[in-house]
């Protein structure tokens, strides 16, 4: 890197703190932990469904898949 490289890359620094280069953010990847799932029998469809645990209603038994929340919001419309 020629003196000339390496003071753009100063000015650049000091105008944004953040930048650490091109290749800086690679470093920077943070991994989601995969949320957990349950099987639930949906209430229409009677399929097994894979369903986060947090979308899940209290009352499991009541469960409506998605595909089958659709088919009801499309004979609505
Ligand atoms: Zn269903």
């Amino acid at each position: 890197m020629g003196r000339k490289d390496r003071e753009r890359f100063q000015r650049l620094r000091d105008g944004n703190p953040d930048y650490v280069g091109f290749r800086g953010t690679d470093t920077a990847i943070v991994r989601a932990p995969s949320p957990a799932t349950e099987t639930v029998v949906c209430s229409v469809c009677n399929r097994k469904r894979n369903v986060a645990s947090d979308s899940l209603p209290e009352d499991v038994s009541a469960f409506v898949c998605l595909r089958c929340q659709d088919e009801i919001d499309g004979d609505a419309g």
